[in-house]
């Protein structure tokens, strides 16, 4: 079993809902991302991805978060079970890598993404 991780960050608002503490004011982050993918085929040229082909994938969900206020972009409106969290963060972006993936029959899988809100908190999702 191969796996890959790539790093990249963003930065975005968010405010949490039902949260008393100062996290429920509208406030930013520099969110670092990992994400990790898995197979086991190599291809011709000895690799699992495209490190090029893996950064656009997440560049692309990336740019739907960047520099903007999570709470008004979805998944993250509504209740605070959609709140913006490290967690559901995580959870969406590996949903989306997931879909694109299964979408472009890449040889591997999304096996997890983490997201740092800090230097020091983390949050890890994943299926498996
Ligand atoms: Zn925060």
């Amino acid at each position: 079993m191969y796996e890959l991780t790539v790093r990249t960050r963003f930065a975005a608002a968010h405010s949490l809902r039902d949260y008393e503490g100062p996290c429920a004011r509208v406030h930013g982050h520099t969110w670092h991302i990992e994400a990790t993918f898995r197979g086991c085929r190599l291809d011709r040229k000895g690799m699992l991805l495209d490190f090029g082909v893996v950064k656009a994938k997440i560049k692309t969900v990336v740019e739907e978060l960047d520099h903007n206020y999570l709470n008004e972009i979805k998944p993250f409106t509504g209740s605070a079970e959609n709140n913006p969290t490290v967690e559901n963060l995580a959870r969406h972006i590996y949903n989306r890598l997931k879909q694109d993936l299964d979408k472009n029959n890449l040889p591997a899988q999304i096996a997890s993404v983490r997201v740092w809100e800090s230097p020091d908190t983390s949050a890890a999702y994943s299926e498996v």
